[in-house]
């Protein structure tokens, strides 16, 4: 059932890329495992899937100690919490939902020196009232400029979480002001635009996203297991 929902996501994903004039493999799958148990994990990995995004600390630590003998790459995505930062420090390659410059200096500074540098994404908030985590777009270029200058951290680029729209046009909206605001930010070695879940993926990747991180589609409604 995985397997087949992988490789379905993997073809629709790359209709995509064509349809909309990206590069071929231009944008890679983050499997969204938070609640789902390691025996989902362990399928998907079994299905040629590395990298798995999680948003809940020890959770994700839990299913990371089970899951040791295999090569994975983590993601933390949920909302960060200051007593979190350490073991996030410590236990993940990517962060995508940065929002302060004082959760990036913690993690900067508890970012253990025998791994490479943290990649981080900041979370922007394009969706005006809807979310309340996320860098305002205003803020977005002195926050960046503080962020970027912390070391054992490595700015990648910038996450999102548009407030839910069914209309393909409208699901474009907010990931097109984003990548404006990016581009005027003028550093052209941010690569990496966390952007589309389950709902949204080929708008998000119409308006350039690098990463999808899909959940539902993939290890079904959470609540109920399809492992
Ligand atoms: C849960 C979650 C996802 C996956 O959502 P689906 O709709 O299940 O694909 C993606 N990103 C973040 C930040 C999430 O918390």
């Amino acid at each position: 059932m995985i397997e087949k929902r992988l490789n379905d996501l993997r073809a629709q994903i790359h209709r995509a890329e064509r349809l909309y004039g990206r590069h071929e493999n231009a944008v890679s799958l983050l499997a969204v495992s938070k609640t789902k148990p390691a025996e989902a994990i362990a399928a998907a990995y079994q299905a040629g899937q590395r990298h798995f995004g999680e948003n809940y600390v020890q959770e994700a630590i839990s299913k990371q100690q089970l899951l040791g003998a295999f090569d994975m790459t983590w993601h933390f995505i949920g909302p960060i919490q200051s007593n979190k930062t350490k073991l996030i420090a410590r236990h993940f390659a990517w962060v995508h939902s940065v929002d302060s410059v004082k959760i990036a200096h913690r993690l900067s500074g508890q970012r253990p020196q025998n791994l490479p540098p943290l990649n981080i994404c900041l979370q922007v908030n394009i969706s005006d009232e809807s979310s309340k985590s996320g860098i305002a777009l205003d803020e977005l270029p002195d926050i960046y400029r503080q962020i970027t200058a912390l070391p054992n951290i490595r700015v990648r680029g910038v996450m999102a979480i548009p407030a839910p729209a069914d209309d393909f046009a409208e699901q474009r909206l907010p990931y097109k002001a984003l990548m404006q605001a990016v581009a005027a930010l003028g550093q052209p070695r941010l690569d990496t635009f966390s952007f589309g879940m389950s709902g949204d993926l080929e708008a998000a990747i119409a308006e350039g996203a690098t990463i999808v991180r899909i959940g539902t589609a993939l290890f079904g409604t959470r609540g109920q297991s399809i492992a």
